[in-house]
């Protein structure tokens, strides 16, 4: 099949490559992000394959269904940036890497928690200019505080499994509960969640019902000096009402891999221009803040596995075999 790749980098390119083996698909790497600017780039493909920060709205589902596109493979977990009942009504199918590493992700949200909490990125600044106080770098025992994790699926059950080597209360919320988090932590109404954890980590996809699950009412429900940590989607959080929270002491320490606003900044080197995201700017400038730019799944294992599964999606669809890990719209809570 001949494919249109957008949003690639060198090393998404290395691995889709390594995993195509014998070049048994021809790939067409675009730089550039799919939206209805750049949907012509796929005219002439037979398939494309997305990233997070594409955006496949109908009109850009329709422009590609007019060039002949049947199947979209996407390289990521998330789906929230597809219509995918639109693509559904006009036959094109959707594929997804359902797992890649959950590790990957889980692991990278312990980062955050365990920089902002120790000040690792002060520290580490302070060193490198000759000064060695440690005077404000105080953190907090992570044994005996409460963490409290949104969306039990499999990044939230790799983080609870992490996490019972901490001797932290684990606590979790899920509209599916499930067993295995059972056996891990406690589930507890949102509220109560809120209400109890030092540390709030989210692990839910974004849908309606979590767009903007945690906002200046959430907050309020938090404690005093809550740790808030998003690596799931950038829209589950309303980035002006943490950033009220920053101001107002109610959040002591935010750590975000996603951004809401993310698709016109993250993967781009623009240390050489005027940053026009006022938002983003203030919640970078704030000392208690971590911003990072969407990599908590950016490991070697996970850029395999992704390469991978998105090849074997994409063999599935050209040889016409069921797609098991297709987007169907019942997937949409
Ligand atoms: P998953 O599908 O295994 O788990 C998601 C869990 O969230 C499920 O148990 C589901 O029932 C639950 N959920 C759904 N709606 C909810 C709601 N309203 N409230 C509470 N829980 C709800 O997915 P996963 O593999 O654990 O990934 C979680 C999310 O992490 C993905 O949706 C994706 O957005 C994000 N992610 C981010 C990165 C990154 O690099 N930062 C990488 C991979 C995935």
């Amino acid at each position: 099949m001949k494919i249109a790749v957008f949003s690639t980098k060198q090393y998404d390119q290395k691995f889709l490559l390594a995993a195509n083996g014998a070049v048994e698909h021809e790939f067409n790497f675009f730089e550039e992000k799919l939206n209805s600017n750049t949907v012509f780039l796929a005219q002439g493909h037979d398939a494309i394959c997305c990233f997070v920060n594409d955006i496949l709205t109908a009109h850009v589902l329709d422009q590609l269904k007019t060039f002949g596109i049947k199947f979209i493979a996407l390289r990521c977990a998330g789906f929230n940036q597809v219509d995918i009942r639109h693509a559904d009504s006009i036959g094109i199918k959707v594929t997804h890497v359902p797992a890649y590493s959950p590790y990957a992700v889980a692991e990278f949200a312990l980062t955050l928690i365990l920089a902002l909490n120790r000040k690792i990125h002060r520290a580490y600044n302070r060193v490198r200019d000759g000064n060695f106080s440690i005077e404000g770098l105080q953190g907090f025992d992570l044994y005996g505080s409460t963490i409290g994790l949104v969306g039990t699926g499999k990044i939230g059950r790799v983080m609870a499994q992490i996490l019972s080597g901490f001797g932290v209360r684990v606590l979790g919320y899920d509209v599916f509960p499930n067993k295995e988090f059972g056996a891990l932590g406690k589930y507890v109404d949102l509220d109560t969640l809120f209400a109890e954890s030092n540390i709030v980590s989210l692990h839910c996809p974004l849908t309606p019902d979590t767009y903007h699950i945690v906002d200046q009412h959430s907050i309020a429900k938090m404690k005093r000096g809550v740790m808030i940590i998003n690596t799931s989607r950038g829209a589950l959080v309303d980035a002006p009402a943490v950033i009220e929270g920053l101001k107002s002491g109610q959040i002591g320490y935010l750590g975000l891999d996603v951004y809401e606003q993310e698709a016109d900044v993250f993967y781009e080197n623009l240390s050489e221009e005027i940053i026009q995201d006022d938002v983003l700017q203030r919640l970078i400038a704030f000392p208690n803040v971590l911003v990072t730019s969407h990599q908590a799944y950016f490991t070697e294992t996970a850029l395999r596995n992704i390469a991978q599964t998105t090849l074997d999606n994409v063999a599935a669809f050209d040889s016409g075999e069921e797609l098991k890990n297709a987007v169907t719209i019942e997937m949409l809570h």
